[in-house]
């Protein structure tokens, strides 16, 4: 790993591509106009996540016309956090900027996050989209979000935070350190701590193809954060238990007292049996469930699988942990 001091690079980009042949050449022409003007020397990494339309032509095209457009094409798709996982590796600079390739975010936007990140001596910038999310399944699951990711930190992070945000070596570093194969960066960023900040910046309504982002996707995203990296599910499964518990140890009481004291006969009747049957087995279901998740989650951590495989590179060198595997 570069260390700070060695990186001639100074401001790294880091984009994952996936279906967006679209607005690929306008996005590098924008980046490279708004990058040397600001910086030193820059970088761009386009990770190619698996494409099914002209992406990565186009990219290995622009690739031809500078050094600094650097382009790693993974075996297959991904999805999105392996392939930005792959472009943090491969990040040299002393600032690193991840953002979607979509043009929702205007380039231009890394010179106030840079300009923030010097300026506030925070570790990360933050994007704040400064309109709100139009689509309601959209502001649905983005809600489930928020109240996931204000469990695992602790404190209120805002609504409508973006993807688009810059951080110092020190923070990828950190981040790197983390080898989960199932890595989630948007909760993970704010598990890690350090100071942040956070700059209010446009996003723009989607202008070429739609979002790889369907609601399901979304929500699967939603979930896998609430069992990755809360203790909720398994706490809710344990209190349910217990109130059920609770619940029919009162009714049990109440009706033996009925028939102690005032003499009623005890309840009868197919209905009642099957309800709580059903009631304690359907719990009982839900918690295998969630034990069941968990599980899978372990199963899949214990295979230690490689997040990702590179089929092509451009202008991108091995990094020493790739080396030492070959
Ligand atoms: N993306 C990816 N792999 C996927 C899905 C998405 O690399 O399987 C990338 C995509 O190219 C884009 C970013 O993740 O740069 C965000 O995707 P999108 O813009 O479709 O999501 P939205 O902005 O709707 O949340
Ligand atoms: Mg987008």
């Amino acid at each position: 790993m570069k260390h700070a001091t060695q990186s001639k690079v100074e401001v790294s980009v880091v984009i994952p591509v996936y279906n967006n042949s679209s607005s690929l050449e306008e996005l590098t022409m924008r980046l490279i106009a708004t990058l040397s003007s600001i910086s030193r020397s820059y970088e761009i990494i386009y990770v190619n996540d698996g494409s099914r339309d002209s992406s990565l032509s186009l990219l290995r095209k622009l690739a031809t016309t500078s050094p600094a457009i650097k382009v790693l094409s993974l075996s297959k798709n991904y999805g999105q956090h392996p392939a930005i996982c792959a472009g943090f590796e491969h990040s040299t600079g002393e600032y690193t900027v991840l953002m979607d390739a979509d043009l929702q975010d205007a380039p231009e936007g890394i010179e106030t996050l840079l300009a923030k990140l010097k300026s506030s001596g925070a570790d990360i910038v933050y994007s704040v989209k400064n309109s709100a999310e139009k689509k309601f399944t959209s502001r649905l699951t983005s809600a489930a979000y928020h109240f996931i990711f204000s469990k695992i930190v602790n404190t209120k992070v805002p609504l409508n935070i973006g993807t688009f945000r810059i951080f110092n070596r020190k923070f990828l570093e950190a981040m790197l350190r983390f080898e989960e194969s199932n890595i989630l960066y948007g909760p993970l960023m704010f598990y890690m701590g350090f100071t942040s900040a956070y700059v209010e910046l446009p996003f723009l309504e989607r202008q070429h193809g739609k979002s790889s982002y369907t609601f399901t996707k979304r929500l699967k995203l939603a979930v896998n954060s609430l069992v990755s990296y809360t203790d909720i599910p398994h706490k809710a499964s344990i209190w349910f238990g217990f109130s059920l518990l609770f619940a029919s140890l009162l009714y049990g009481v109440l009706v033996l007292l009925q028939y102690l004291v005032f003499g009623s006969s005890l309840p009868s009747g197919s209905t009642l049996i099957l309800l709580v049957l059903c009631l304690t087995l359907g719990s009982v279901m839900l918690s295998l469930g969630i034990i069941g998740s968990y599980v899978f989650r372990v199963y899949q951590e214990v295979l230690r699988r490689p997040r990702y495989l590179v089929q092509e590179r451009i202008n991108v060198p091995t990094t020493p942990a790739e080396a030492a595997h070959v």
